[in-house]
């Protein structure tokens, strides 16, 4: 199972050997998939390989040093009824978020995005969302 996450940490509460650190406490894998880093925050987006438990034990623990986790399935969000299946998303897509179902209707996997904004920003309709940080 994997799970993809956007943390944010205050640079002050922040130090690489970290993700580590929790990696081994909570016997999960995360693979970062992108960092950016502010003056005052570091952010990271990345997956937590590991079953439910230990996802939930990496991320209970990456909150207690002090990280704003969020869940990338929680955080965008796809309104079928608006969709008018034009495909526009599922051909700027840069990962296979986006995908067609055997009626040519669309489906997302949030566990595979990266938040480029790709699908948000050209959805002529707005059926997708991103519901922020
Ligand atoms: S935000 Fe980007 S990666 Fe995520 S589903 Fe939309 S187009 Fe794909
Ligand atoms: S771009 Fe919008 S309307 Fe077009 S298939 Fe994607 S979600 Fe549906």
């Amino acid at each position: 199972m994997s799970k993809r996450i956007l943390v944010m940490f205050p640079n002050r509460e922040y130090k690489e050997s970290l993700l580590h650190e929790i990696m081994l406490k909570s016997g999960t894998i995360f693979n970062t998939i992108n960092t950016e880093v502010t003056p005052t925050h570091t952010k990271i987006m990345g997956e937590i390989k590991g079953d439910e438990e230990k996802a939930g034990e990496f991320m209970r623990i990456l909150k207690r040093r002090g990280g704003i986790v969020r869940e990338l399935d929680v955080m965008m969000k796809f309104d079928q009824a608006k969709c008018v299946s034009c495909g526009m998303c599922v051909s700027l897509c840069p990962t296979k978020a986006i995908l067609y179902n055997k009626d040519f209707s669309v489906k997302f996997d949030f566990n595979e995005c990266i938040l480029c904004m790709r699908c948000v920003e050209n959805c002529p309709v707005n059926a997708v969302s991103y519901l922020g940080d």
